[in-house]
Formats: C-alpha cells, structure tokens, sequence
C-alpha cells in the first residue's frame, strides 16, 4: 500500500539548490579550482560565510527562557515594531496603518500571503524568471503562478504585457495577485526603474475599478538595493490606497542569518477598518500553518533594529558587504557584454543570469569540465555572485561563454 497523496507522487524532491550545493562541497573536497556560485549566502572572499558580529552578539545575549518559551502567534510587539520601523522606513511622513506577523523566514511570508489573498486554483502573476520556489509555494497554498517575461525584446521592462496578464486575470477571476520581487531580483539581478514602478503602480490602481487587487511584494534583499528606495516607498504609499499592499520581510539576507529564519510579513490594507480582519485571519492562517516563530531569534533581530547603538553597529558591519556585492556586479557587467554573454545589466543583489538554451546541459558540462557550480532554470543559469570570491568572477563568466558559446 502507498500512502503518500497523489498530490505528492511524483515530484521531484528537495530544492534543487541544494542539492546543487551539496555536489559543489562534494568535488571541493577533491578539486581546489572549484568555482560554487549555486546558493544565495554571502561569502566573503576569503570564501568564508559573511556574518555580522553584532547580531551574533544578540543572539548570544538572548535569556535560555526566551528561546525555550512560546512566543506569541503574531511575534512579540517589540519584533512588530521593528518589522514595521524597518521595512516602513521607505514610506514617506507617517507610516500607513499596518498589521505586522512574524513568520518562518520571507518564505513563511510569502506562503502566508498566497494563502490569505489568493483564491484556491487562482494564478497569481509574477515576472519570469523568477525565484523558483514561487511555483512550490503557490502549489503548496493551492493556487498557482502565472509568468510573463520580466523584460522585452530592447532589454526593458515589459509594461506591455503586465497589463494585459493583469486584464486578462481580473476578466477570468475577478480578483488579481501579483507577487514581485523588487530591488534586486533573484535570479536576474534586475532591479525595477522609478520609470517602471510607477507604470506598475498606475496599472495595478486602474485595475482596481473591476475588482479586488493585492501586491506581494517580496522584499528579501533591498537591504542590498544600488538606488535609494524613497522613491518605492513613495510609489508604494500612493498605491495602499487602492491596493491591499503586502511586504514579505526577512532576516535571512537582511541580517545574514539564513538558518535563524526569521521573518515577517506587513499587510497595508487600502482601508483600515479592515485591520482587525486581517489580525484574526493571520494570526488563525499562522496557528494552522506553523503555529509560532523562533521566539529567540525574533527577540534578538528586534533589539538590533530597535537600540540606535546596534543599529547602528550592524549597519557599519553591513555596508562592506553592501559594497562586495557591488564589486563583483561591476565585474560582471564589465566582462559580461565583452564575452557575449547574453544577461541583463546587474542592478544589485547576490545573483545574476545568462540567458541560453539547454540551461540543464550547460549546467552539467560546466560541472563536469569546468568545475563551475550554477544552477540551471528554463531559458537561462543562475549565477550565485553572492558566495563567489571577487577574484572568481572573471574566471567564471569566461567558463561559463567557453560552454555556451559552444554549439552541443
Ligand atoms: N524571496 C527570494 C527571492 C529569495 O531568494 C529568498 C531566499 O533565498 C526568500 C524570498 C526567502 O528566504 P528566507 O525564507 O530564507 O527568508
């Protein structure tokens, strides 16, 4: 007798990110030219994982019966606060009224988001590529993801085509959802223009004369962002009048704390009297979801952002590693365009793609002859310049044109 659901016959298994990095520890134990741009972590590049001695300070400052009780469903009101302080920083004068959870990781968000605005078997629209565990994540919540290519033919973003998916979603289910993630994407390195985000914003409002419209918008590296984000925020305030915005937060970029998982999400409802609703209905979809979060890691998280002397002690930690990330970006946007590769300026963030045909056999001859770890999707690979040494970054964007410059 076979007791797995049919739902779960037949997948895959594990995220293929990590396994991709387990193979690329496996061949470093007996190859000293391996080049690992497979997972979004930051390495610095002495090839060490980038950690921010403040944080971990906080970590360690924690009281044992903090960690061992229960934090409350929602988090504690100190985490609350610094979510909103943190991520609301953006929006102009006085924050919107808001209801803040605390969740497992961006990704707890994001689940937690389909989940409550999105109806059962409803797409939800994102740009492609996109970070792949959208698809999971919305299967997981009942829903599914539609795509349309993030930008056109000229390199720029398709405004075009967002606004007619958007149309065309709102004609077959009455209600549209668009999740986004924005600065930095994963995995393109695109960030969107002030030019494009108000375009976006003018089309999601103009929709909302036919019906109910939400933005999730997955904030999980702007700490990483190249251009300020007063101008988002500003965008984004004007459109939280009309359009129930979602802001999906995490500690696991933001703070460099990956395994804490720690993070949260934002709900601005257009209207606040709808703020009570949206407590009861998050604090219920968290309890039968994960129940609570890492009491602990969220106590600590908010004494970083709420005492100004942490605060700002990690922010000076922060910006060296700000600044690497750059360093490898202008790299590979010097070499990128010279070897012919065909892949979008990087605008920010810890990945960047090339774009080719049979991604999956690149992947593997890279692998194979290069000792070059990146991870293929549908049109293109990803490439982790989060976790490779600036001195790497021209090696593997050579390697990576000998293999698709190659015809197979
Ligand atoms: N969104 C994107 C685009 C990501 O790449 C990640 C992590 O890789 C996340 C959200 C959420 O990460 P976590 O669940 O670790 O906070």
């Amino acid at each position: 007798m076979f007791h797995l659901t049919s739902r779960y016959q037949g997948l895959a298994g594990a995220d293929p990110v990590f396994a991709l990095s387990e193979a690329a520890r496996a061949r470093k134990a007996v190859s000293d030219r391996v080049i690992d741009a497979s997972l979004g972590v930051l390495m610095d590049d002495a090839g060490q994982l980038a950690l921010l001695p403040t944080v971990t300070q906080a970590l360690r400052e924690v009281p044992p019966d903090i960690w061992a009780a229960y934090a409350p469903i929602h988090g504690t009101s100190q985490f609350q606060q610094a979510v909103k302080e943190e991520t609301l920083a953006m929006f102009p004068g006085q924050a919107p009224p808001s209801v803040v959870v605390a969740t497992p990781g961006g990704s707890g968000a994001i689940r937690l988001a389909l989940t409550t605005m999105v109806e059962p078997g409803h797409a939800v629209l994102t740009l492609s590529p996109s970070w792949g565990p959208y698809a999971t994540l919305t299967r997981e919540a009942g829903c599914r993801l539609q795509s349309i290519p993030l930008v056109n033919e000229n390199g720029r973003f398709s405004i075009d085509a967002f606004e007619q998916a958007l149309q065309d979603l709102m004609r077959t289910q009455g209600r549209v959802t668009v999740l986004l993630n924005d600065p930095c994407q994963n995995p393109t390195g695109f960030s969107m223009t002030e030019a494009d985000w108000q375009a976006v914003a003018a089309s999601l409002q103009k929709l909302t004369a036919f019906g109910p419209v939400a933005l999730i918008l997955d904030l999980a590296y702007s700490a990483y962002a190249i251009e300020p984000l007063a101008s988002l925020g500003q965008t984004l305030a004007d459109l939280s009048h009309h359009v129930l915005v979602a802001l999906a937060w995490s500690a696991s970029k933001t703070l460099l704390h990956y395994g804490l998982r720690v993070g949260a999400m934002v709900v601005i409802p257009p209207s606040s009297s709808d703020l009570a609703s949206w407590h009861a209905a998050l604090g219920y979809a968290c309890r039968g979801l994960w129940s609570n979060c890492n009491h602990g890691g969220m106590t600590a998280v908010a004494r970083v952002f709420l005492d100004d002397e942490l605060h700002t002690a990690m922010l000076q930690e922060r910006a060296p590693y700000e600044q690497l990330l750059r360093s490898r970006g202008d790299i590979w946007n010097q070499v990128a365009p010279v070897l012919g590769l065909h892949s979008p300026e990087y605008r920010g963030g810890f990945f960047t793609v090339v774009f080719c045909d049979r991604a999956a056999d690149h992947a593997k001859l890279l692998q194979q002859h290069e000792d070059v770890f990146v991870l293929p999707f549908a049109g293109g690979l990803r490439v982790a310049l989060c976790s490779v040494s600036t001195s790497q970054v021209r090696t593997l964007a050579e390697a990576i044109a000998r293999s698709v410059g190659h015809p197979m």
